[in-house]
């Protein structure tokens, strides 16, 4: 069969995406272990690889386990808080995964944290918490400069791509997206969306990187109606994107 991608619900809020084709799994930031071994167990699929973007706790917390059962390669950044990682990836490189003929480009993206990577081919973004859908990672390491910078890595890519972010946290994202583009046509029609997908207990991802070009305030930073909010919430901004954005994720960060 064709790659399915599925998401693995863990914690509150977070996805861990597994990409299968029946037979062969891989598992894409396992901040538990008892869903995916669950879903390997019941689906029947054999693991060949973790990927993982970041090192915080629920992402990478289930690894060890998921391991001891399934000693497999890691992919990763190179960084002493990710000891799991056996294929340490950087800028440029390539996470290849012969079993499911997998061939992942490697970007970095610091700022959520400082050695934050994602993985994309042609068609698909694993996005971890560099960007989510009507949002982005809080930036608990890196600089808005940083942020901005890898943000605009990644809306270069082409608008088909989907984008599979580690949260499900497009709803509260629109409410405040809201807040800084009230007449934005593309976002209203995803609030609503969103809005019905959640109220039937229903994931709002993927979404593509046009989609989000159209609605996410987080790659508008260029866009006058976002100038402006950025500059009506805090006078004297002006219009460097880095600086639009840093008022931007202040002002999310606060509500
Ligand atoms: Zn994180």
């Amino acid at each position: 069969m064709p790659l399915a991608i599925e998401p693995i619900a863990a914690f509150e809020t977070n996805y861990i995406w597994a990409l299968h084709d029946g037979s062969q799994c891989v598992l894409v930031d396992p901040g538990s272990a008892a869903e995916p071994l669950d879903f390997l167990t019941r689906k029947g699929l054999k693991l060949c690889a973790l990927l993982l973007t970041h090192h915080h706790f629920d992402h990478i917390g289930g690894a060890d386990e998921i391991l001891r059962n399934h000693p497999v390669p890691v992919w990763g950044p190179k960084d002493p808080r990710i000891p799991q990682v056996t294929e340490q990836v950087s800028e440029g490189d390539r996470a290849v995964v012969p079993e499911l003929a997998l061939d992942l480009q490697v970007l970095e993206t610091p700022g959520h944290t400082i050695t934050h990577i994602v993985f994309h081919d042609d068609d698909i973004l694993l996005a971890g918490d560099t960007l989510f859908s009507i949002g982005c990672g809080r930036l608990f390491e890196g600089t808005p400069e940083q942020m901005q910078r890898s943000l605009d890595k990644l809306s270069d890519l082409p608008g088909h791509m989907k984008i599979y972010c580690a949260h499900e946290y497009t709803l509260d994202n629109c409410r405040f997206a809201l807040q800084v583009e009230p007449d934005n046509p593309a976002l209203k029609t995803r609030a609503e969306q969103a809005a019905g997908l959640r109220q039937e207990d229903k994931i709002t991802l993927p979404s593509t990187l046009g989609e989000e070009r159209a609605a996410n305030p987080f790659l508008r930073t260029r866009e006058t109606a976002v100038v402006e909010a950025a500059n009506r919430r805090e006078p004297g901004t002006g219009e460097k994107p880095e600086a639009v954005f840093g008022v931007i994720r202040r002002w999310k960060d606060a509500s």
